[in-house]
């Protein structure tokens, strides 16, 4: 394999890096991206697209077996109900495998230079890809950091053998009888409920003294009732010390001393992600770094002239999304246009039962920013269609500056509400005012109108309630 130069090389495909590539070929920018794996990175191979794969397959299962046990309240009945899950893995896997051969092609088609290996970078300019031992050098003008991130490992709770992380989890064969999930956050939430819902006995171990602690606690409420609901034991201000002796169980501890041992055919240990950014070394270009994170700009630029870094090794939002437009973006400004970091939102979806979702400022946050906010709820069971799709349980609730009435924030939490954070992030974004949202004609019957209602109860005269 000869040495390669191009004028920008980008190491890591996912996200952030192929949507990176991709621009900068459609803009006739000469790029090289290197992955060691299979192009799509966390994301396509064993994050998003897998989770939610596994998210729809266990909702399914989970109606079905209600209906067996004669709960269905919609009259239907079935009949031994068993779920394959080799089949469910190898359906997740052809969506996989749909999807990252559509961004080789993309790549391709666009006249990316495709490098698979190990990169490990020599200088600022230069890397070095290993591929089976055998080694190549890529030398560019610029170069794009897009390693994204991995999950943390606890000392005490190794990977390997009973213990998982969401990698491992996302491709198991059979159910396991006994989950317990370390970490109530997104993933532990997300792959925790379905396999619940696959017919496993799911305990849930949270440090912190509730689920999904980054959001408030009104927004939580219903989805902690559905845990409940659904039979998941969740421990909070509970944390992990270590498998039992016997390999068998795992040994918990209250903050108040008391004392869990939780039997465990898997662990799955969910206690956040943290930055691919050492064992290849990056740590020799010396780059500021924010905790573990590398430093970015408004540009996404590092500390060192030619070098960008996007995605997750940049810090939270650890987002596929956040990373695609900041991968987008870093692709415009190689190709000379004027682009900087403008964005007013990121909305953030958890896939848990009932979905949250969170766009911009909350109450409290703009509060702690001295802006003066008035608020507008409505709840799902003065929706129709919330309660045709059995689930009236959730609301959606926008935050206004009382001046103005510019939207700052909207949260949600109800069955569906994923996909509202387009409507929300849209109006976040263009600066709406309530009676913009208020005014918008809503087709009924549909969730949305939640939305449209929560504007008007922001202006005083929701309609339905
Ligand atoms: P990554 O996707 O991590 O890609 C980095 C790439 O770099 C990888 O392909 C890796 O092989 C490559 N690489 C690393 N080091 C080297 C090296 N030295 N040489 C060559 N290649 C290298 N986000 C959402 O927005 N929505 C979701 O629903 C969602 N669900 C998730 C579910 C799970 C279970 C997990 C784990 C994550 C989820 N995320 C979700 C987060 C999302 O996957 C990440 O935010 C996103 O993948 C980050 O993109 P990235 O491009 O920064 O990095
Ligand atoms: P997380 O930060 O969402 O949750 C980790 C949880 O573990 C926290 O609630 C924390 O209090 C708890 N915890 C930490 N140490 C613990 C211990 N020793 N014992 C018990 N609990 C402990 O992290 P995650 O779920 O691993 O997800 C990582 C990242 O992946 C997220 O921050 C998110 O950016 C991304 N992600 C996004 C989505 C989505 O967008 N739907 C889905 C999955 C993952």
């Amino acid at each position: 394999m000869g040495d390669l130069s191009c004028k920008l090389l980008i190491i890591g495909a996912g996200p952030g890096g192929y949507v990176c590539a991709i621009r900068a070929g459609q803009l006739g920018v000469d790029t090289i991206i290197v992955d060691k794996d299979n192009v799509g990175g966390t994301c396509l191979n064993v994050g998003c697209i897998p989770s939610k794969a596994l998210i729809h397959a266990a909702g399914n299962f989970h109606r079905i077996v209600e209906a067996a046990e004669g709960r269905s309240p919609l009259g239907l009945s079935a009949a031994n109900p068993r779920i394959d899950l080799k089949s469910t893995i190898a359906w997740k896997d052809g969506i996989v495998s749909r999807l990252t051969s559509g961004v080789g092609s993309l790549l391709k088609k666009n006249g990316v230079k495709l490098v698979h290996g190990h990169a490990r970078v020599l200088d600022g300019k230069t890397i070095e890809v290993d591929r089976n031992g055998e080694k190549q050098r890529i030398s560019a003008e610029t170069i794009v950091i897009a390693t994204g991130s991995v999950p943390v490992e606890l000392p005490f709770l190794p990977f390997g053998g009973r213990v998982l992380s969401s990698t491992e989890a996302l491709s198991l064969d059979a159910v396991p009888d006994n989950l317990v999930v370390v970490g109530g956050g997104y993933i532990g939430l997300e792959i925790g409920t379905a396999f619940r819902k696959l017919g496993a006995s799911v305990t849930v171990v949270e440090a912190a003294s509730r689920v999904l602690p980054q959001y408030d606690a009104e927004l939580t409420k219903p989805l902690t009732a559905r845990l409940k609901s659904l039979g998941i034991n969740v421990l909070t201000e509970v944390q992990a010390r270590g498998l039992t002796q016997d390999g068998r169980s795992l040994l918990a501890v209250s903050k108040s001393g008391e004392e869990h041992v939780l039997t465990a055919d898997s662990v799955l240990v969910t206690v956040g992600r943290r930055p691919a950014a050492t064992g290849w070394g990056l740590e020799s270009l010396k780059l500021t770094t924010s905790g573990h994170f590398v430093e970015i700009d408004d540009k996404c630029r590092t500390s060192m002239r030619g070098i960008y870094a996007i995605g997750d090794i940049t810090g939270e939002p650890m987002l596929a999304h956040r990373a695609m437009a900041q991968g987008e973006m870093v692709a415009e400004i190689v190709a000379g246009k004027k682009h900087a970091w403008d964005k007013v939102a990121i909305p953030a979806i958890c896939f848990t039962d009932p979905e949250i979702v969170s766009v911009g400022l909350s109450a409290e946050q703009a509060k702690a920013a001295d802006i003066a906010v008035t608020t507008g709820t409505f709840p799902f069971r003065g929706n129709g269609r919330a309660m045709t799709l059995e689930r009236d349980d959730g609301f959606v609730r926008i935050v206004a500056r009382a001046d103005n009435h510019v939207v700052l924030g909207i949260q949600a939490v109800g069955e569906g509400v994923a996909e509202l954070a387009t409507a929300f992030g849209l109006a976040v974004e263009m600066g709406a005012r309530l009676e913009d949202v208020a005014a918008t004609i809503h087709a009924h019957p549909s969730l949305g109108e939640t939305f449209q209602e929560a504007a008007l109860a922001g202006l005083g005269h929701a309609i339905h309630i």
